[in-house]
């Protein structure tokens, strides 16, 4: 990590991490619904990019939840880079989400645009999404302080991870400290992929801040064939969950149907992280004797 970094914390005080003489690490854990994520679980959340209708979600919803994830998101409001692209179902899609949480049990991650909308997403969502577009909305993210549901926060597409993490202040210093980071990719040159995940980006959020990180692998491939190898590498690096696109027919996704994946295809990116997730939590309980060791 870049040592200028070192003594520059105080724009990000509440989110960072407190240097730890005593070999303490504090960790915030998220704590939704019976769900404590940052703790010990990697927390898969997953759902469609829209909700579209009834049945689209609620098939989906009995997908994932049936995969393993613990989550479902799907945006009733949605930002669209294109004015002419559809913009969401708004109430009546944080409705339909309503009713898939009734029939599943899962957690509901959505989107908020504008702090207009905050109190009635708030009555209806678990997890407010706070977009990639949106990270230095500050009037967003003040109301967002006291909006009394945990916050998801994703990097702007072009922020450093100094400016993410000082837009997570603006959400700590308004009043709410449950906040989850989510690394989505950002723009660089390259062309092949819609972004570039940043997987340097969760070592060094999980280092400086005691927040929460997730990994949403399917903006930043663009593309679905490049999902699974992404929230390998996000499990690889330590993160504490992902975001994942999902949708009974991708073909016909009203957004972002090139990256979601279907329900087979999910199910088998699930299945294929569980060697991996297993690994994980070895290392992590191997860690403590290494550190003991003089090895770390
Ligand atoms: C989304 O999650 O569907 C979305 C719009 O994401 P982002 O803000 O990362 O583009
Ligand atoms: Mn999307």
């Amino acid at each position: 990590m870049n040592p200028k970094w070192n003594g520059q914390f105080s724009c990000f005080d509440l989110v960072a991490r407190p240097a730890d003489a005593s070999g303490e690490r504090v960790r915030t854990v998220v704590s939704v619904m019976d769900l404590e994520i940052g703790a010990n679980d990697f927390v898969v959340m997953a759902g469609p990019c829209a909700v579209e209708c009834e049945h689209q979600l609620l098939t989906t919803a009995e997908a994932v939840a049936a995969a393993g994830a613990r989550v479902l998101r799907g945006g009733a409001y949605k930002p669209r880079s294109s004015p002419y692209a559809f913009q969401g179902l708004g109430v009546e899609g944080l409705k339909i989400l309503r009713k898939a949480r009734e029939q599943t049990g899962l957690a509901i991650v959505t989107e908020v645009m504008s702090e207009e909308d905050v109190d009635v997403i708030a009555e209806y969502a678990d997890i407010m999404q706070v977009g990639t577009r949106s990270m230095e909305n500050y009037a967003l993210l003040e109301a967002l302080g006291s909006c009394g549901c945990p916050v998801l926060l994703k990097r702007g597409m072009t922020a450093t991870l100094e400016e993410f993490l000082c837009a997570a202040q603006v959400v700590a210093l308004a009043g709410n400290p449950q906040i989850i980071l989510c690394e989505r990719g950002i723009r660089t040159f390259e062309t092949a992929t819609r972004n570039t995940l940043d997987i340097a980006a969760i070592p060094v959020l999980k280092t400086v801040s005691h927040l929460p990180v997730i990994v949403d692998p399917s903006h930043a491939a663009g593309v679905r064939s490049i999902v699974p190898a992404l929230s390998r590498a996000a499990v690889a690096v330590g993160a504490d969950g992902l975001l994942v696109e999902v949708h009974p027919c991708p073909e016909k996704a009203w957004s972002d149907g090139n990256q979601s994946l279907d329900f087979t295809e999910f199910r088998n990116m699930m299945d294929d992280l569980q060697p991996y997730l297993a690994l994980q939590q070895e290392a992590r309980e191997l860690r403590p004797r290494l550190v003991v060791g003089g090895a770390d």
